[in-house]
This record gives structure tokens, C-alpha cells and sequence, in this order.
């Protein structure tokens, strides 16, 4: 495995890298548990980190139990009721000297459990108490029933809390960790990072900090390990991301490594240039020129680009296809939506086919002769610039010559199938030294800059960072929903003056139902179906569309087209239409249930309007009572469509999780870092980072093997 060969310090390969066999009680069934886990060996166990700490070095009087606030209570059993409601239910009341009462409530449970509850006994628990039927109570608490002789000592310091591991209890877990802990060496071995930036940040070395997070001490500061601020965790955090930082590094490294055609041709992209109807914006033509500059290098281009909804990235993209086409070779756009890629279908058949360049298309739906005739003349090259959604990537589609890979709205693809479509270069298998096409993907979720750098440190980052001119922002207002009929006047005022609106239907919540695949979908439909009807009746004379996921695309097509050529005044759609839609002449929306919606999404829903000339405005319709958290996401809408601004305000507000979505980012599964609450280490992680991978290469692979071991998957790609 890559991570044997990439540790140098040969000490530390000796003690960390030994198989977790050698510890006591650890057979080979206990080793295979761990080992599907990814533990294979001592260092593994090191940073096997606690997710949290109970904290059972003193008790707590029943009467002075908060819900919600973890505890540990010690008292004797008053009362237990054995009971069957739907499910086997045994409750057993404890009072101690504070005269309150808890109950413990368990719904599984043997009779031999049963029998330990005898009136009188002494018993301590361990739980977060919630409100129930009489009072407090904890349901499946840790507990353990004291003999009345027993001096009960109370723990002496926090007890770290693992995440479970199958087949494994939490105290075998506890105690293997703590044989790993025993072994532990000095620094001297341990430590990967240089001594003056622990010093210069006041950060503990690696021993010190692994032994305070797994055994924090009784005078740890509690409430700064709970949060995880405490100085010893924030050091592995430290490493931590250095570590996922320097793997997407080398990730693009190894990508640089490929070749990747030489593109300079740009007389085909001035053609184009000149035949649009409008000028570049400076921001798009900044943006281009680094693309430019990128396409003529024989290492691939590895570039995002972000902007803001509206700020025109499709023809950014289509003048960067325009140098494969003027070499001879292929481009491909993929977008995420057949809606979007529809869309993208019609615009660059209206700006490419006068300049005479073939523009292919592939869907899912494409099928049967139709599709075989597409995939011949995308593998004979006569498809010059060939635009789709996923079924791109699909086998059987293979390019002659692909030079250029788009993908459009990155945030809703992974890593892997920007890789997949690379892959359709031609020439078979991706070796080092390989030919792959170029790669431009772009964003209209923007990611805050620090992020950016951490979650893209594998790709160039572009910002079309101005909009195209005349637009005028989108007023926005928040209303309750009880004011709805007002919105259907506001609707056949804007119509009557030539405007067009949208009716964004989104989900109402029914827990039950979304449990099910493809239930969102219909349940969005069946919403959208009915205000359809009710507005349809509410507006005669008015033409009202009607779009949702459920619909067969041709019809999907044809309501798209007719609402574009303004034939229809307002389309009733469900979140379908949330990317890249485009259609200037509507300057009015109307998102119900806005409450339930991400700031991103609401974003994006919100760039459908405001990309003509006339004022226009968007209304967030919601349901009282508002949350906190929904106040505060509505009133950010409110204030500022600056899409950068916003990405800033959810992360606050959601966390970075979500924002980013592992999946696109390869940044699976921190061990203990977060990415909001540790964000202003991201700076540091970046200097040091650089740092290494010029001057210690090796203490940098040492970094990533230890922290992401065999997870490094796209080293190669
Ligand atoms: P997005 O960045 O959201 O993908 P689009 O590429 O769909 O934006 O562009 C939005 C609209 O703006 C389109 O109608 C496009 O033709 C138009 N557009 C793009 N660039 C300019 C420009 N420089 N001046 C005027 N209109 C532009
Ligand atoms: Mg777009």
C-alpha cells in the first residue's frame, strides 16, 4: 500500500505501523472489525479521536437536571412498571436525597435486566434527560447498579466517547485505544510538524495533544474540549487539514503530470466573439484570458470558474470550446439537468452553427437510432462540441479526440465524474504521462475564499465576479403566507404590462413520505399540480404553465420553449427550474414555503429573475412561526444578492458540511476538524502547506499518509 512506502521516519514506521494484532485481547476477529473500519495498525488507533466526552466526575441532584443537558445521577430505584404499548416497555423510577424523581425508560431489554431493578437498590446512571410523561426521564441510559458496600468512586477524568465500531462494545473499543495509547513514543519520533509554527501558534506537540484529547486530565477546560476548541485538539486539527490540504495538492501535482494538447488557435473564438450580440463583460474577458493562458500550456488546464448566476459563464465556456474546435478536436459540456443542458443546447446551436461547428446533444432520453447516430458522430469527430447530462459519461460514449471537458454547475457533480469525463480523452487507460483533455468546471454556488482554498486546492479558481450591464437587483421581500392573494393581483399586474412570472412550488415537509426515493420528486409535483389549477382558475384569460421533475421532457421542452418565447405569462414550476434557467423577460418570482429552502437554493432560484432590463422582484412566501434559523436565512435574502456575501452568511449558519458537500469535494470524513469552527486555521494551513511541499516533500507525505492514509484514491487520477 501506498502509505507503507510513503512514511520515511523509520521509528515511527516501527512503532505506529504495528499491526494492532500485538495488543492484548486483540485477535484476529477483533483485528478484521477494526480493520473494515480502516484501523489497521497502532497510529490508527491514535487518531481514532472521541466525537465527545461524557463527564462522569461528579453528580448530579435529580432536581437540578436541565432537559437536553447530559448527566450523571446516582439514587435509588422507587418504582418499575413493566409495560406493552405497541412495543415492550420496561420505566423505572429513581429518587435521590434532592427528593426528585427521573425515570429511565428502555424499550429493549432482557429479564435478567429486569430483575436487577428491585425497589431500594442503589443505581448510577449516565444520560441526557428529556421531558416525559411525569417529569424527566432518559431513555436507554448507561447505568450501573451499585452495590450498597461499594466505596463508588467517581471517574477522574472525562471519558472519551468513540464513535461505535460493529461488533465491538464501547469499552473494548476504550481500552484497545488505550493500549494503543500506552505505546505511544516520544516526539522525537511522533512529531511531523516543525517546532516553530507550534510555537509561534501556542499549539502542544503531538504526544501532549493526542494524550490530553483521548485522556483529557480533571482540570481540563470541559466546556473548550466539548466544543472543540481546546489547544490540544485544535493542534491535530491543524494537522488534520495540512493533511486533506497537501493530499488535493498532490492530487493536482499528479494530474499536472499528464499531457494535455497544446490549444492557440484562438481565431475561432474571435469569430464567435464578434458575431455575439453583446460585448464581454471585463470580468469575462479577464476570466477568458486565463483560460487562454491555460489551454496553451501542454499540461492540463484544471480550472474553475465561478460566478455569481447571470454573470454569463456559458459563453465563457463556449469561446473556450472554440480553440479545440479550431485544432481539430472535440469539447464537451455537461450539465446537471436535462433542463439546463437543454438550454445550453439552444443557445450554443444559435452562437455555433453560423460559424459552422457542429454541436451534438445527449440525454438520457436520446435513444434507440437516434442515440447510435450521436454516439457515431461524437466517435468519428464529426460532433465537434457535444453537450449532455450524466449520459455522457456513460459507457459507449467514447470522443474521437476529446480536447476540452466542461462541466456546469460543478456543485451538483463529485469529484469522481469530473474525472469520468476526463476519462472519455480517448486512448484508453490513464497512465502517468498520458494525454487527458483539458478541464474547465463551473459554479454559480460560490464558496467563501477560505474554503475555496482548502476544498479546491487541486484546481485554479476564476471569479466572473461582475454581471453583464443593465440588470437592476432584485427587490426581494419576505411576506407571510396568509397574504398569497395579493401575489395572484401582483401576478396579472406584471403580466399585463408584458412580464413574465415564476411560481416556484417547493417541498412541505412529510417526514414518512421523503423516506422514500423518488417521493420529493412526486410530492413536489402533486404541490405544483395543484397550484397550478388554483392559479390557472384564479387567472383566466392568463396563460399559466406548468413544469415538474415528473413531467416527460418533450412536454417539459415544449412548456420551457413556449414560457422563453413568452406564449405563456406564468409558469407554475417546482425547483426544476432552480439552475441556470434563462429567461430575461421574467421579472417576477414567487417561492413558496421559502423557509424550508438553503440560502444557496434560494440564491439560485432567485437569479432566474432580474436578467433583463425591467425592476424586478422576488417574494419569499413563508408559514409562520418562523424558526431562528429561517428568520435569519430570509433576512440575508432580504439585504444582499451578492452571492459571495451569502455563501459567507450560510456557512455561518449551516456549517461548511452542506455548503460544500463532501461528495464534491473529496474532503470525505474529518476526524475531528470542522470546517466552520476551525476556518481561521485555514490561512496557516495553506502557508505551512506550501511550505512543506517545497522544502520537505517527504514530511509532507508523511502528513498525508497518516491522516489519510489509503483514503488518498485520486493520487493517481
Ligand atoms: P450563468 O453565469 O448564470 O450561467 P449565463 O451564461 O446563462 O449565466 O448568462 C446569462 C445571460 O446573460 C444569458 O442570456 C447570456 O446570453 C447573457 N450574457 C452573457 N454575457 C453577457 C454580456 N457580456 N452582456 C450581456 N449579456 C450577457
Ligand atoms: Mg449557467
Amino acid at each position: 500500500m501506498a502509505r507503507r512506502a510513503a512514511r520515511p521516519a523509520p521509528a515511527l514506521a516501527a512503532v505506529g505501523d504495528t499491526a494492532l494484532t500485538a495488543l492484548a485481547g486483540c485477535g484476529p476477529k477483533v483485528a478484521e472489525k477494526l480493520a473494515a473500519r480502516g484501523l489497521a495498525c497502532l497510529q490508527d488507533l491514535w487518531l481514532q479521536l472521541p466525537r465527545q466526552y461524557e463527564d462522569r466526575t461528579r453528580l448530579t441532584p435529580i432536581r437540578a437536571l436541565q432537559p437536553g443537558v447530559a448527566a450523571q445521577v446516582e439514587g435509588r430505584v422507587e418504582a418499575v412498571e413493566r409495560g406493552f404499548r405497541y412495543r415492550p416497555l420496561l420505566r423505572v423510577a429513581v429518587c435521590d436525597d434532592s427528593q426528585g424523581t427521573l425515570v429511565l425508560r428502555f424499550f429493549h431489554f432482557r429479564s435478567a435486566q429486569v430483575n436487577q431493578f428491585q425497589p431500594g437498590v442503589r443505581i448510577r446512571c449516565y444520560g441526557t434527560p428529556r421531558p416525559g410523561q411525569n417529569g424527566l426521564e432518559i431513555v436507554h441510559p448507561s447505568y450501573r447498579i451499585l452495590d450498597d458496600a461499594e466505596g463508588d468512586a467517581l471517574g477522574d477524568r472525562l471519558d472519551p466517547v468513540y464513535p461505535a465500531i460493529e461488533g465491538i462494545g464501547p469499552a473494548a473499543l476504550r481500552r484497545l485505544i488505550g493500549l494503543a495509547l500506552d505505546r505511544l513514543p516520544e516526539d522525537g519520533t511522533l512529531e511531523l510538524l516543525p517546532p516553530h509554527v507550534l510555537a509561534s501558534m501556542q499549539l502542544p506537540p503531538l504526544r501532549e495533544a493526542l494524550l490530553t484529547v483521548h485522556r483529557p486530565s480533571r482540570d481540563a477546560d470541559v466546556a473548550q474540549l466539548l466544543e472543540g476548541r481546546h489547544p490540544a485538539q485544535r493542534r491535530l486539527v491543524l494537522e488534520e487539514l495540512l493533511a486533506h490540504h497537501l493530499s488535493l495538492r498532490r492530487q493536482r501535482i499528479a494530474q499536472q503530470a499528464h499531457a494535455a494538447p497544446v490549444l492557440h488557435d484562438d481565431t475561432l473564438a474571435a469569430r464567435l466573439r464578434a458575431s455575439l450580440p453583446f460585448s464581454l463583460t471585463g470580468a469575462q474577458q479577464r476570466v477568458f484570458g486565463e483560460i487562454l493562458a491555460d489551454l496553451a500550456q501542454p499540461s492540463p488546464m484544471l480550472r474553475l470558474v465561478q460566478g455569481d448566476v447571470g454573470s454569463g459563464k456559458t459563453v465563457v465556456a463556449a469561446l473556450a470550446a472554440m480553440l479545440a474546435v479550431a485544432h481539430g478536436r472535440q469539447a464537451a459540456l455537461m450539465a446537471p439537468t436535462e433542463l439546463l443542458a437543454e438550454q445550453h443546447l439552444a443557445n450554443l446551436r444559435g452562437w455555433l452553427e453560423p460559424l459552422g461547428v457542429q454541436v451534438a446533444w445527449l440525454a438520457g432520453k436520446v435513444t434507440g437510432r437516434a442515440r447510435a447516430k450521436v454516439l457515431e458522430a461524437v466517435a468519428s469527430g464529426q460532433a465537434q462540441v457535444v453537450l449532455g447530462t450524466h449520459a455522457l459519461m456513460q459507457e459507449g460514449v467514447a470522443f474521437r479526440d476529446l480536447a476540452l471537458a466542461i462541466v456546469d454547475e460543478q456543485h451538483r457533480f463529485g469529484v469522481h465524474q469530473r474525472l469520468a469525463l476526463r476519462d472519455k480523452g480517448g486512448g484508453g487507460e490513464i497512465g502517468a504521462g498520458a494525454t487527458v483533455p483539458h478541464q474547465l468546471v463551473m459554479t454559480a454556488t460560490p464558496i467563501p475564499r477560505t474554503l475555496a482554498m482548502s476544498a479546491y486546492a487541486d484546481l485554479d479558481v476564476s471569479a466572473i465576479d461582475e454581471l453583464p450591464p443593465g440588470r437592476t437587483p432584485v427587490q426581494t421581500v419576505a411576506l407571510s403566507a396568509e397574504r398569497r392573494p395579493e401575489l395572484v393581483e401582483r401576478i396579472r399586474a406584471a403580466c399585463a404590462e408584458g412580464r413574465q412570472a415564476y411560481w416556484v412550488c417547493t417541498l412541505i415537509d412529510d417526514p414518512e413520505e421523503n423516506d422514500r426515493p423518488g417521493a420529493t420528486m412526486r410530492i413536489e409535483a402533486q404541490a405544483a399540480q395543484t397550484t397550478f389549477e388554483t392559479l390557472s382558475a384564479q387567472l383566466p384569460g392568463l396563460r399559466v404553465g406548468l413544469v415538474h421533475g415528473r413531467m416527460k421532457a418533450a412536454e417539459k421542452q415544449a412548456t420551457m420553449a413556449a414560457f422563453k418565447a413568452g406564449a405563456i405569462g406564468l409558469l407554475v414550476a417546482t425547483t426544476v427550474i432552480e439552475v441556470g434557467v434563462d429567461v430575461p423577460n421574467a421579472s417576477l418570482m414567487i417561492i413558496e414555503n421559502a423557509e424550508r429552502l438553503g440560502l444557496a437554493q434560494l440564491h439560485q432560484l432567485r437569479g432566474r429573475v432580474g436578467r433583463g432590463s425591467a425592476a424586478s422582484s422576488c417574494v419569499l412566501l413563508y408559514r409562520s412561526p418562523l424558526s431562528q434559523l429561517a428568520r435569519q436565512r430570509l433576512e440575508t435574502m432580504r439585504e444582499t444578492s451578492d452571492g459571495f456575501l451569502i455563501a459567507e452568511r450560510d456557512l455561518e449558519l449551516r456549517g461548511p458540511g452542506e455548503l460544500l458537500g463532501t461528495r464534491q469535494t473529496g474532503l470525505a470524513g474529518f476526524r475531528l476538524a470542522d470546517l466552520a469552527r476551525d476556518a481561521d486555521l485555514l490561512p496557516q494551513v495553506h502557508s505551512i502547506g506550501e511550505r512543506l511541499l517545497a522544502e520537505s516533500p517527504t514530511v509532507a507525505d508523511a502528513i498525508v499518509a497518516r491522516w489519510v492514509g489509503g483514503a488518498v484514491r485520486y493520487a493517481g487520477a
